[in-house]
């Protein structure tokens, strides 16, 4: 009997050109935290050039921390990095940090996390998307692929996401639209949201039960993520032959599929760090490709 293949698709800095989008994020998002802090412009920029360049020289010592654990190092996208000045610009002085929890009260989330989303989903739905050459033909011919179902899954929300695919002339299943082709759009799915009190651990062989992924001396991934880990298992439990996610960022999209026993495939980009290409091309579940035609050529032949 034929193989049914759920391919599960990250979109920022896979379909698109991130590193390109960021700039145009930085400037709004500088903007934007000068307004929430009160403070002027150039002193944010100082602020943040002088991070950004500390980040870059010692990428092991920086995360975007949620809840109090490490959702990803800052440097695996240009996204994250963005954030993740943000988050060290508002812990660089206490008066920064009493705005913001003033500002942002915890529900679930930290107040630095609820105002870095804040800024992200309110800056990024701004952007204009610059899609990699290729995507739309790897879209349309996943969405015509009689053995293979796809489903754009991220942390953005679903309404920019949306908008984006408007642009490739692609419509988000079940919404009203009035394009001939329309995949499935899973927006808002939390891959970052990190909980310490979550206790599930998963077999890693020959390190047994674990819960922190190490990697080598310098690195190491938490895979305490509840609310990726069940949108993940909901998809398995729809009783696909095959689970396939693609992601551009291994610690926040790929290393807890790999837990779970998912195959990953890790889109690079300029911010991919070697270490996550070499764990991931060395997993038995794992792939790593450069670009879109590469990967549609993987995915197909996943069903051949
Ligand atoms: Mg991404």
């Amino acid at each position: 009997m034929a193989k049914r293949v759920k391919v599960i698709m990250d979109f920022d800095g896979t379909l698109t050109d991130e590193g390109r989008q960021a700039l145009e994020l930085a400037t709004i998002a500088k903007g934007m935290l000068a307004d929430i802090l009160g403070v002027p412009l150039p002193r944010i920029e100082a602020s943040y050039n002088r991070i950004r360049q500390r980040i870059l020289r010692t990428p092991q010592h920086f995360h975007w921390e949620v809840n109090g654990l490490p959702a990803t190092y800052a440097y695996e996208g240009a996204y994250l990095l963005n954030t993740t000045i943000v988050q060290e610009i508002i812990r660089s002085k206490p008066a920064y940090l009493h705005k913001i929890r003033k500002l942002y009260p915890t529900d679930g989330l930290d107040p630095m996390t609820k105002c870095t989303n804040h800024l992200f989903h309110a800056g990024t739905f701004q952007v204009h998307p610059y899609f990699l050459d290729g995507v739309r033909t790897l879209l349309v011919s996943l969405i015509e692929h009689p053995l293979i179902d796809p489903v754009i899954m991220t942390n953005s929300e679903t309404r920019k996401i949306t908008k984006n695919l408007r642009k490739l002339r692609i419509g988000q299943r079940g919404a009203r639209h009035k394009f001939p082709h329309e995949i499935d759009v899973l927006g808002d799915t939390r891959q970052y949201h990190m909980d310490p009190a979550w206790e599930q651990a998963f077999d890693s062989g020959k390190n047994g039960l674990i819960q922190v992924l190490p990697i080598n001396e310098h690195f190491t991934v938490d895979l305490r993520r509840p609310v990726y880990h069940a949108a993940l298992q909901r998809i398995m439990d729809e009783g696909y032959d095959q689970v396939v996610v693609v992601a551009d960022g291994f610690s926040l999209a790929g290393a807890l599929p790999l837990a779970m026993g998912l195959r990953f495939i890790l889109k690079k980009t300029d911010f991919t760090p070697a270490w996550t290409e070499e764990y991931v091309s060395t997993h038995p579940n794992g792939s790593v490709v450069s670009g879109i035609p590469e990967l549609g050529s993987l995915l197909r032949s996943l069903v051949e």
